[in-house]
């Protein structure tokens, strides 16, 4: 590679305070911060040449100094149900998955935080994956950049979007890299860029118990709860970060989530592994347990892949699992599994770190 282009400084991933002063440092006032924000983040630069909005010797010396990164696309793949997936390799060649999730009238867009996962909760294959590392600012507003320039939505769109919103649902936990994640995020919202409102941004977590009450202050976004289990001895099979904050502290945790009205409804997910969580007995414990909290369930059955320990309910489990946690009155959508043709799926990511793994072992 160039000497020069490993030395210029990213500018993705960085807050609008630490873009002016990355351009101060070449003497540029504040205000040119604004425009290079609005050609990354509205438009959807790639390049300093198509700012032309600026003059060209500004340009030239911008080029000089910075770069706009994207992720590389090593693979994409598309479901017969419209699911794309995209591995994304980073500048040290580690690699992440990304999944969009078309819907009617609107989208959203799966997101990683993490190359790999320490959470190894039993049922999912990412959990398989040993953490790699976290991802950065960069590289998680680069996922969005990436289906941005895929689908040919710049500049942002005021309405009618495909990408409309985010879930960070996709590899790692979000709040085991909450600085990075919560950048990103905030990047991602704003205004004058990409602009996605946090009313359409969902995070989920295994249940970081001491990060959650941030999550509802500083990003005030969605919170989806991983709970799959409502007593502590199946839950710590199932979620091991269980074993370090047990049922009843993620569920105080959740009621005193800033702004958990009917409006911030938290999400619980709950996996359904056939002979194991999916009783009707499991369905009233799991009533009985979220009493009084805002919420809706959200009810996935379970994705399938090589070597896994578990079998999806039966439609039959799963229905009257649904009836039951309806009649309490909380929705309960049962998740049609999208993308499972491409490995795409809840729980089916699982980057081919793999393959990272077994060429990092030949180099030894
Ligand atoms: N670490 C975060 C983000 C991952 S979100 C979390 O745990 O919440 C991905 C969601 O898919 C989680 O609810 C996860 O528990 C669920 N999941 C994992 N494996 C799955 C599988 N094989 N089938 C269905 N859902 C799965």
């Amino acid at each position: 590679m160039d000497g020069t282009l490993t030395e210029r400084r990213d500018l993705v991933g960085l807050t609008r305070a630490e873009l002016a002063a990355e351009l101060a440092r070449i003497g540029l006032p504040a205000f040119r911060a604004g425009q290079v924000w609005h050609w990354i983040y509205h438009r959807g630069a790639r390049d300093f040449e198509e700012m032309t909005t600026l003059a060209k010797p500004l340009r030239a010396e911008l080029a000089r100094s910075f770069a706009i990164s994207r992720p590389n696309e090593a693979q994409r793949q598309d479901s017969a149900d419209g699911t794309r997936k995209w591995l994304l390799r980073f500048a040290d060649g580690r690699e992440a998955e990304t999944v969009y999730i078309p819907e009617e009238d609107r989208g959203a867009l799966c997101m990683s935080s993490q190359v790999g996962c320490v959470l190894t909760c039993a049922f999912c294959h990412t959990g398989t994956q040993r953490l790699v590392r976290n991802l950065t600012a960069s590289e998680i507003v680069g996922q969005m950049l990436v289906a941005r320039d895929a689908y040919g939505e710049w500049p942002s769109p005021r309405e009618a979007r495909m990408l409309s919103n985010i879930v960070m649902m996709g590899m790692g936990e979000p709040l085991y890299n909450y600085d990075n994640v919560a950048k990103a995020l905030t990047i991602l919202m704003d205004n004058e860029g990409v602009a996605i409102s946090r009313r359409r941004i969902t995070l989920s977590t295994a249940g970081v118990v001491p990060m959650i009450e941030r999550v509802g202050e500083e990003l005030r976004v969605k919170l989806a709860v991983s709970l799959h289990a409502v007593t502590d001895e199946l839950r710590d099979e199932l979620v091991p970060i269980n074993r370090k904050y047990p049922i009843a502290e993620l569920l105080a945790a959740c009621r005193a989530y800033p702004g958990a009205k009917n409006a911030r409804r938290i999400t619980f997910e709950y996996v359904m592994l056939k002979g194991v969580n999916d009783s009707p007995a499991d369905a009233r414990a799991l009533v009985r347990l979220i009493a009084g909290i805002p919420a809706k369930l959200n009810l996935i059955p379970f994705n399938p892949w090589p070597g896994a320990p578990f079998e999806c309910s039966t439609d039959a489990a799963i229905a009257a699992f649904a009836a039951i946690v309806n009649k309490a009155g909380y929705s309960a959508p049962v998740r049609t599994p999208r993308g499972r043709d491409i490995m795409a799926a809840c729980g089916q990511l699982r980057s081919a770190s793999e393959r990272m793994r077994t060429s990092a072992a030949a180099a030894v």
